[in-house]
């Protein structure tokens, strides 16, 4: 195949991002497994590490590694912004010299051999990202696949947005792509769900996930459902607009009701008794109401968040 050939490349310059927060342990490593592997491949890389405020030191070993290697490079915020704003200060700031820009973990699940895979895989003109997808989730408790499948369920039955199944933040893109995503200027970022809003070709390359080399998941479960709420209420108005729905179809039934008792008072002479019913329907739409105003208030927090336009992140010190 020609596109092994390095004359002929379409890519060969490539900018890999690191997301990390407390992982001093793990970047030394993943850095060198991915730099080695570019370098035997004939990729000249450019390593950008995003320091999202460890307090595990994770500052020193970047800039020991940062010291060695040139070619490495990094931004450390001023405190944690979470793994989706680290990704686009990633994106942001990492200047234009690439030909093909990835994201990975910096725990060491994604392998330096399927960035080479994917990087093939953008070697086609007509492919504008590789996204990695993995094949199972085995990597994950029980409990935990169950909420992202509920998840991922929710957020295709309530979107527009297309996510497909398995596509993580490992990816690849060609330029044009880094630039479309650098014009977002959203508070509540959802990295995977903006991939799928913007559109382009994306073909799609079985990973693997390996265990973490060390240290325990930084995105906990209160992380990971915040994340999901963020990622609902910034690609769909509809928790919004189903209230709507709710109120004309219990408006109708009250009118309903209201002709089958008036009738029932008129023909049979019968008492109406509803002492049980106006508790019960009293409760529901009272439920029912604050619901929805607390839904409305989600929305209306959103706007508040944006009306403020803070930066999206602040960087503390850099070297690029
Ligand atoms: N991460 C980050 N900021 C955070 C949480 C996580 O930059 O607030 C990084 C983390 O260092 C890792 C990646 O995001 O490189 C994925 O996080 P983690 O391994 O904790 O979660 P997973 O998705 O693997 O369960
Ligand atoms: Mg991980």
């Amino acid at each position: 195949m020609t596109h092994h050939e390095k004359s002929s490349r379409l890519v060969s310059r490539v900018t890999v991002i690191f997301p990390l927060h407390n992982e001093a342990e793990n970047i030394k490593g993943v850095v060198d497994e991915v730099v080695t592997q570019l370098a035997t491949a004939g990729y000249f890389a450019k390593i950008v590490l995003v320091d999202d405020g460890s307090v595990d030191g994770s500052l020193e070993v970047i800039r020991e590694i940062c010291s060695a290697q040139a070619s490495v490079k990094y931004i450390s915020f001023s405190r944690n912004f979470g793994k989706e704003i680290a990704i686009l200060a990633g994106l942001n700031e990492c200047g234009d010299d690439f030909d093909a820009l990835a994201c990975m973990d910096s725990d060491g699940q994604h392998a330096g051999e399927d960035l080479l895979n994917l990087l093939a895989a953008a070697e086609s003109p007509t492919v504008d990202m590789a996204c990695g997808v993995r094949g199972d989730r085995n990597y994950q408790t029980g409990s935990q696949r169950m909420m992202a499948n509920a998840f991922y369920w929710l957020f295709r039955y309530l979107s527009d947005t297309r996510i497909e199944t398995g596509v993580g933040d490992f990816i690849v893109m060609k330029p044009h792509v880094v630039k479309t995503l650098r014009q977002v200027r959203e508070q509540n970022p959802f990295v995977k769900g903006l991939v799928g809003w913007i559109g382009f070709e994306k073909q799609l390359v079985p990973i693997k996930i390996r265990p973490r080399l060390s240290g325990d998941a930084k995105q906990s479960t209160s992380k990971m459902i915040r994340l999901a709420f963020r990622a609902i209420l910034s690609f769909s108005s509809l928790p919004l607009r189903a209230w709507s729905v709710l109120g004309i179809t219990s408006a109708l039934l009250a009118a309903l009701y209201l002709v089958f008792v008036v009738i029932q008072t008129a023909v049979y002479g019968k008492e109406v008794p509803g002492y049980a019913t106006i508790v019960v329907l009293l409760l529901g739409l009272g439920g029912l109401q604050l619901l929805s105003i607390g839904m409305v208030g989600e929305y209306v927090a959103r706007i508040h968040d944006a009306s403020k336009m803070r930066p999206l992140y602040i960087i503390k010190s850099k070297n690029l």
